[in-house]
């Protein structure tokens, strides 16, 4: 696709002609439409995918030239991106007579800036500390604000700036659009999109150069073999640690149910589940005393967890980002990672909504060539660790040595090859053991001491 297809006027047309944008990237054909007509947008794609150009066309388009007042403010989260998309909207809108395009980043003077814009601007880029600042003094004029871009909305809440930009956003006017981009999409940016923008698009581009990194695979079966086909995709892949995704809360505790009953060392994920049971559930998956985590996307939000062997659809989820997000929790790291979906037949469609989203094709494997359902000896799909709650932690001086120290010393007598991941958390603890020591390793740690002291010691299952 080329430019000369978006509704762009000659003067752009022609800058891009000489600056030798020859081809629309994929975020840009999917955003620049959208963005024309005003829409608000949430925009996702890594690095380097054209994100800026993206965004800027749409405001050199709309921008009215002869109106000196700022139309549209873009926050970046540092001086120098904010330097680079400045550069990036003169470059572009180098045809466009009397365009200015102001930088209003902090570690600088403010005064200057102050009397840049007395002096009018079109558009401002600036770093949500400094912008704040100069709405506060009044000199930053938002009345005629038409658009407000958060480029790299991720980073800038990871730097602290939310209070930041949601002051700034509370200050622009309620007409404005508002344009999110962000290179991944954790719940805080859900939130701040679901506040601030009104049925913003979305728009998620998975580019092909990423996707080699992730097998993707699909089985095809029908709604009622679901759980057996994917029990036969354990046998086969035995993933020492994976996610199983589903879309509902009520298949969550069923497929628990089921894969435990199996034999598989398994736990369930819920959005409405007590913040503690959460925490000890993550704890055991972390420490392999789970293999398999079954969550909804709801509640396996911000899980971030190293090393995934595998993510498994047993569900397909109807948005393509939803699968984007999904998938891309595998294969991290410079590891290959391994997506596996399973579909039923009436599925096909939203199989090829995905494959248009992503720019893959899921390889469509063969149900027959995998093994039983049923264990066969030396298949265990059970998790080497148990873990125990001690209830102490970092506020109690609770140290992993302290831990570790009470089960393999004297008094406990395991060896440190028995003793898995330790994780102290502010009020408890966790500490994986091997599951065949785990009756042995209790007695002990409620028989003895740890720094000298009695806690509460409990099996999680
Ligand atoms: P992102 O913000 O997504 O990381 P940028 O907007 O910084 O990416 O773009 C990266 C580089 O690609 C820039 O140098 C930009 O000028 C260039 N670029 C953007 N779109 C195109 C295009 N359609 N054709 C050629 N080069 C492009
Ligand atoms: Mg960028």
């Amino acid at each position: 696709m080329n430019f000369s297809s978006l509704a762009l006027s000659s003067p752009l047309l022609q800058v891009l002609e000489e600056l030798d944008f020859q081809t629309v990237t994929p975020i840009q054909a999917q955003s620049i439409p959208v963005l024309l007509q005003g829409r608000d947008l949430v925009g996702q794609a890594k690095t380097g995918s054209g994100k800026t150009a993206a965004f800027a066309l749409p405001i050199l388009e709309r921008i009215r030239l002869q109106h000196r007042r700022l139309q549209a403010l873009v926050l970046c989260p540092t001086r120098e991106l904010c330097a680079q998309v400045a550069g990036e909207l003169r470059r572009l809108g180098r045809r466009l007579p009397g365009l200015q395009v102001l930088v209003l980043a902090g570690g600088q003077p403010v005064r200057p800036q102050v009397n840049a814009l007395e002096k009018g601007a079109h558009i401002a880029v600036g770093t949500p500390g400094r912008i704040l600042d100069l709405l506060q003094r009044e000199s930053l004029e938002t009345r005629q604000l038409a658009t407000v871009v958060l480029d790299e909305a991720d980073r800038m809440l990871d730097m602290g700036f939310r209070e930041d930009m949601e002051r700034i956003l509370g200050a622009t006017p309620p007409t404005r659009q508002t344009v999110l981009f962000s290179a991944t999409f954790p719940p805080d940016i859900e939130a701040l999109s679901r506040t601030f923008q009104k049925q913003p698009a979305r728009v998620t581009v998975v580019e092909s150069e990423a996707a080699p990194d992730i097998q993707q695979l699909c089985y095809v079966c029908e709604p009622e073999e679901k759980t057996a086909l994917l029990l036969r995709i354990l046998r086969q892949y035995q993933p020492a640690s994976a996610i199983v995704f589903c879309n509902l809360k009520a298949t969550v505790a069923e497929l628990t149910r089921a894969l435990t009953a199996a034999g598989v060392g398994a736990d369930g994920l819920q959005g409405d589940m007590e913040q503690s049971e959460r925490d000890s559930v993550m704890a055991k998956f972390r420490n392999r005393s789970i293999r398999m985590l079954i969550a909804t996307d709801v509640a396996g939000r911000g899980i971030d967890v190293e090393a995934l062997d595998a993510v498994i659809n047993f569900d397909l989820p109807s948005q393509p980002e939803s699968y984007v997000h999904r998938i891309g929790r595998t294969g991290r790291a410079g590891r290959r990672g391994l997506a596996i979906s399973i579909a039923t037949p009436r599925d096909e469609r939203k199989v090829e909504t995905l494959e248009g989203a992503t720019g893959v094709k899921l390889e469509r494997a063969s149900v027959e060539s995998l093994p039983p359902a049923e264990a066969k000896d030396g298949a265990s799909l059970e998790a080497a660790w148990e873990t125990l709650f001690i209830s102490a932690g970092r506020k109690d001086k609770m140290r992993p040595g302290d831990i570790l120290g009470a089960l393999t010393g004297e008094a406990g007598g395991l060896n440190a090859a028995d003793i898995g991941k330790i994780e102290i958390h502010d009020h408890h603890a966790y500490v994986a053991v091997s599951k065949d020591l785990v009756r042995l390793a209790l007695q002990r740690l409620r028989d003895g001491r740890i720094k000298g002291r009695k806690f509460r010691i409990e099996r999680v299952r």
